[in-house]
């Protein structure tokens, strides 16, 4: 059975896009723990990302690499945050996070719920300024 993010790349369920291309494709969190929190994944199934084989694996960061300067210049922040967690979903994925202080990185925290307006006028911000 495929994945939820599988089925999300593939459009049967609706995400916020920021990025795609043949074999990668990025959206928002839907739970962000700050605005703009990005997921990139591999459209090819592997449910541990350190799975991937090396080629796959480079690939894979290289284009998150250009989702995050993308996010970067899209919302207001110090840097991107980078991590790998997957202990809710088995399907590899990169989380992308917008940091103006450490704590925007604490999973612990309650995450948020933004209204839809905010989370497509953030996508596309973020969709504009990818290269
Ligand atoms: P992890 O597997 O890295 O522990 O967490 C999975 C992440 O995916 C969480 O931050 C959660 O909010 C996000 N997530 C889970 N289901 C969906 C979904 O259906 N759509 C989107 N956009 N994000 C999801």
């Amino acid at each position: 059975m495929a994945t939820i993010f599988s089925r999300i790349a593939a459009g049967e369920i609706p995400s916020y896009k920021v990025a795609e291309n043949d074999k990668f494709f990025a959206f928002l969190d839907i739970n962000p723990v700050a605005p703009g929190h990005v997921l990139v994944i591999p459209k090819k199934e592997e449910s541990y990302i350190f799975n991937l084989e090396d080629n796959e694996y480079a690939e894979f960061t290289l284009f998150a690499k250009r989702v995050a300067a993308a996010v970067e210049k899209a919302m207001p922040c110090k840097r991107i945050g980078v991590c790998v967690i997957g202990l809710e979903v088995p399907h590899a994925h990169i989380h992308l996070i917008p940091l103006r202080t450490e704590a925007d990185m604490d999973f612990r925290k309650p995450k948020m719920t933004l209204p839809a307006e905010e989370m497509q006028e953030i996508a596309a911000k973020i969709a504009a300024e990818f290269k």
